[in-house]
């Protein structure tokens, strides 16, 4: 319940900062085609008052304005009176004449100017030689109406874009969440896991000791089994703990490897001395097939920790007279390991589990094997952290062979 809520707050932040973020954008675009737009529809107006103002100061152009059909022009006397009245129409100026104010503070500059608040004009004014005023006007209602019709359009696209960007939010928040679900819950449940194999061992030794504090009078060799079945559960704890620690730091990608350059066969031979000696005593055989003397980039402690799982693994999962057979073979790309037995095999339905942490075929032989189920996960992080791979393949009362290939850097 707990968790359920944080991971919904979480997404609801996460939704929040999307929609936000989303909406940041849209507007930001809006407001900048939007700028673009009304630029470039004014600019080609614009344009021309420049081009007619230019033109009527040329210095053999006496005609006072090029003639152009969409242009108003007012002449003016130097206190703003209107000269060419009759020129433009009674009509025009006595309709409009109060909203066109003589102001030299703007002369010189384009300006946008409104005719009965309806009528939007661009102007432009300019001293003549002989101390008079020229002022150009151009209606630009066309254009005004394209800027309002697309000022709606962008407006209605900018409220169908953030209603969508909630929607997009909510699906990107929840997909952002899914990974942060996922580990989540492969970290609760690795941790019980965790605490449910601890606490076999621990309850077995403990309820040993407590059977060992109800004969204080008892010698040691008659309570021999208890003390030897506590001591090998509390073996089995050791290894679990280092099994655990290993994984959750290589989980928190605190776990560096230190790779050196080593002759992978000499490793090989070195990890398998020891083995030899425990198959023997379990009337199995270990026969080793080493075809490289190449060297390879590793971190020889970890090669070496895997190297003994899949040893261990061959020697408790075969029988007396089984045989053990590890080859090492270069390929192009590759250093190849197969270390195969002619063991009890894994069931096919099972073969895809055994990397599964705390996966055990058979938990009930853990008291004969001694087994985590942690070995192989290790043992993948190993291979994988070198960038190499780990397969399995098997049949029942076959045996079993684990090839692990490893890349020379
Ligand atoms: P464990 O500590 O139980 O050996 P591992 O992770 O090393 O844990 O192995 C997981 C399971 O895979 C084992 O419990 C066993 O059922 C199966 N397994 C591993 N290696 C072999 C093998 N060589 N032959 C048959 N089964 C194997």
């Amino acid at each position: 319940m707990y968790r359920k809520n944080i991971l919904k707050k979480q997404q609801n932040k996460l939704v929040l900062l999307n929609f936000i973020a989303f909406s940041l954008i849209f507007s930001i675009f809006s407001f900048i085609i939007y700028q673009l737009v009304e630029e470039t529809l004014y600019s080609s107006v614009d344009n021309e008052l420049l081009r007619a103002k230019e033109m009527s100061e040329r210095p053999n152009n006496r005609m006072p304005v090029p003639f152009n059909p969409r242009m108003i022009v007012l002449l003016r006397d130097a206190e703003g009176a209107i000269l060419n009245e009759e020129q433009i129409g009674t009509r025009f100026i006595n309709e409009f004449s109060e909203d066109l104010p003589f102001s030299l503070e703007t002369i010189e500059t384009i300006q946008t100017t409104k005719l009965a608040n309806d009528y939007v004009f661009r102007s432009l004014m300019y001293p003549n030689s002989n101390g008079s005023y020229t002022e150009l006007l151009i209606s630009v209602e066309a254009e005004q109406s394209i800027v309002n019709n697309f000022i709606k359009i962008l407006f209605i696209c900018t409220i169908i874009f953030v209603l969508l960007s909630i929607t997009a939010s909510y699906f990107l928040a929840k997909r952002s969440m899914n990974p942060i679900i996922n580990s989540w819950g492969k970290q609760s449940e690795f941790v019980e896991n965790a605490s449910h194999e601890l606490r076999t061992p621990l309850t077995i030794v403990q309820s040993k000791l407590e059977h060992l504090l109800t004969k204080p009078e008892d010698t040691i060799m008659n309570q021999f089994e208890s003390i030897g079945l506590s001591l090998s559960e509390i073996r089995r704890m050791n290894i679990m703990t280092t099994h655990l620690l290993t994984l959750a730091r290589a989980d928190s990608l605190e776990q560096q490897l230190q790779k050196e350059t080593v002759n992978l066969g000499n490793l090989v031979n070195e990890v398998i001395h020891p083995f030899y000696e425990l198959a023997e005593l379990e009337q199995k055989e270990i026969i080793t097939q080493i075809h490289s003397k190449r060297t390879i980039s590793i971190d020889k402690n970890r090669i070496h920790q895997l190297l003994v799982i899949l040893l261990d693994n061959a020697l408790k999962y075969t029988r007396p007279q089984d045989k053990i057979h590890v080859v090492l073979r270069e390929d192009p790309e590759y250093l190849t390991i197969d270390v195969s037995d002619t063991g009890i095999g894994i069931r096919e339905e099972n073969i895809k589990r055994v990397f599964d942490r705390f996966y055990r075929e058979d938990k009930a032989r853990i008291k004969e094997t001694g087994g985590t189920g942690l070995g192989l996960s290790i043992a993948q992080w190993i291979v994988e952290s070198h960038n190499g791979t780990i397969r399995v393949s098997s049949k029942p009362s076959s045996g079993t062979t684990f090839q692990v290939k490893l890349p020379y850097k």
